[in-house]
């Protein structure tokens, strides 16, 4: 973007609305264009499994495994949040509120984490005598 060099500091500081908008009329379709994507556009991280876009605070729209257990591994508290109203009021109160889908999602998390759990309590992977998976 041009700078007037030759405008001094004092009239820099006289930036009323008008004078904004005028200065906005001078700019280009293109220089306005970079301006947005500059201030205003949001870039959204990926989630590195699958490369699919990750937004920070929605539950996926996509069928994606691994874009579910990224938005359930981030949301701590939406976990713990699920897990309150499947101890309190069930599966059924569950889908009422989230949707069968996000149920299903859920329950698929809540395994692979038990399975990860289980994991590290044996690490060698070898079936020790006395070794049981349930604390
Ligand atoms: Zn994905």
């Amino acid at each position: 973007m041009e700078t007037n060099e030759s405008e001094s500091p004092k009239q820099a500081k006289t930036l009323t609305p008008e004078v904004a908008k005028r200065e906005f009329e001078k700019l280009t379709h293109q220089q306005i264009g970079k301006l947005r994507s500059q201030y205003f556009t949001v870039r959204l991280g990926a989630v590195k499994a699958c490369g699919h876009k990750f937004h920070p605070t929605d539950a996926p729209d996509t069928n994606c495994a691994d874009c579910w257990e990224a938005y359930f591994r981030v949301h701590e508290g939406v976990v713990q949040g699920i897990e309150s109203i499947l101890a309190t009021f069930g599966e059924v109160a569950l889908v009422k509120s989230h949707g069968s889908k996000y149920t299903k999602r859920y329950k698929q998390f809540a395994a692979q984490m038990h399975e990860e759990r289980i994991a590290r309590m044996n690490p060698t992977g070898i079936n020790e005598p006395g070794f049981s998976a349930i604390p």
